[in-house]
């Protein structure tokens, strides 16, 4: 790819200041003018309202996000030795810090677009594979760069192309699944956590395949399962209600809305020989409805929804579901009760998510002791530059 500086983004007075602070959007609301004709996906230069340089990076005229930023060093070029210094760190934190190993089970997320410094690129390694999700114009348009870099990380053996619903419309990139580089994924797939054996499916799951940001947290779950009868509402393939189920749970009833979903996490419970499990197919705001009606009883209830908000328009709604969820919940759960609230919806912020978990509980005459406050597992950082990386919240709470 070109790395010439393609053209110069001047912002309007007074709108520099979050691009000191190194966040990486710009907004087409923040510019004033664009000087030159840079083609998306090229090079651009940001600077400031009185033509000093702020940082440099790629430009979109297709989609709200112009520019993304990604130096802030005026000698910096963004060519292959930059991008590939960025996945290397990204790398490093995995390897290095976090101890994760190249081992053909161990899966975790090994870059994490805004929070590694690469606005657009998600990439999760699930043994030797990649699974690669193109969030940027930009950098799909640096696809093949990409995959050849990857192909170089010790014991990958291939890449699948994932992407995201919405993307063509917000982005102008026209991408499909498919493989990358190198070979395609084994159908039988499966990753090891924390000694669990999880069945993944790489090219048809949800997401990357995997929920990989609640891995500590599904571990930490379990804790208080021992002897307790657990409602996994929103399970997937399983993750918490597995885990439950080893650590001792009384029973465990596993609830998702997706067939493929709910047959990858039975597969699962029988390869890792649990037996206390049940698994129902249904939409959760249904069933916990029936529950109640049925006068059911649980001791511990996790509650992990999808993304509820895509945009501050959906925000209002977002906030309704929660409380509905919350509210059959608590019906459902026994005196001194585990509940685990997850919130993955971005746009919802940890205050205003406990916020709402305090009204529903006095307007249920229940009293909630937060037990802990839990975010996301550390190969998902939250690049305090863009506070938007810190999406998950994970709430466990003990209810009187
Ligand atoms: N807890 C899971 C991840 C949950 S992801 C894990 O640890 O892996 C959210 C899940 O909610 C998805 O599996 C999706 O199929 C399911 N889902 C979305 N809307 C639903 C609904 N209304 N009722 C039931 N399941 C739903």
């Amino acid at each position: 790819m070109n790395t010439e500086i393609a053209g110069h983004v001047l912002l309007k007075p007074k709108r520099a200041q979050p691009f000191y602070g190194r966040h990486p959007w710009v907004f087409v609301g923040a510019i004033d003018t664009v000087q030159g004709t840079p083609p998306d996906g090229a090079v651009v230069d940001l600077r400031s309202s009185t033509g000093n340089f702020v940082a440099r990076g790629l430009f979109n005229s297709q989609s709200k996000i112009r520019v993304r930023l990604y130096s802030w060093d005026e000698q910096q070029p963004l060519d292959d030795a930059f991008f590939q210094a960025k996945l290397d760190r990204a790398l490093a934190l995995r390897r290095d810090l976090l101890q994760f190993t190249d081992s053909p089970e161990t899966a975790y997320r090994a870059v994490f677009s805004e929070a590694d410094g690469l606005s657009g690129l998600v990439i999760d390694r699930y043994g030797s594979w990649l699974t690669v999700q193109f969030t940027a114009l930009a950098l799909a348009q640096r696809q093949q760069m990409f995959a050849r870099l990857l192909m170089q990380w010790p014991g990958v053996r291939g890449i699948y192309l994932r992407t995201e619903k919405g993307i063509g419309q917000l982005e102008g990139a026209e991408l499909r699944d498919g493989l990358l580089a190198g070979e395609p994924p084994p159908a039988d797939l499966s990753i090891v956590e924390h000694g669990l054996r999880f069945q993944v499916n790489l090219t048809e799951g949800q997401k990357t395949g995997y929920y990989l940001d609640q891995r500590e947290n599904r571990q930490v779950v379990a804790h208080y399962a021992v002897g307790r009868r657990v409602l996994d509402a929103f399970c997937y393939t399983g993750g918490f209600g597995l885990a439950c189920a080893r650590a001792g749970a009384a029973s465990v009833e596993c609830v998702d809305a997706s067939v493929p979903a709910l047959q990858i996490a039975q597969a699962s419970a029988e390869r890792n020989g649990l037996g206390n499990l049940v698994f129902t197919h249904a939409d959760v705001f249904h069933y916990l409805n029936d529950l109640v009606a049925a006068r059911k009883q649980f001791d511990l209830i996790i509650l992990d929804p999808p993304k509820f908000a895509r945009n501050r328009a959906a925000v209002p709604k977002a906030f309704q579901g929660y409380r509905k969820l919350h509210q059959q919940a608590l019906k459902l759960l026994t005196p001194n009760g585990v509940l685990v609230s997850c919130c993955c919806t971005g746009l919802i912020s940890a205050t205003e998510f406990e916020e709402l978990v305090a009204q529903v509980a006095t307007s249920s005459g229940r009293d909630v002791q937060l037990l802990e406050r839990r975010g996301p597992a550390a190969d998902h950082p939250v690049a305090l530059a863009c506070r938007e990386t810190g999406y998950l919240k994970c709430l466990i709470s003990r209810v009187s």
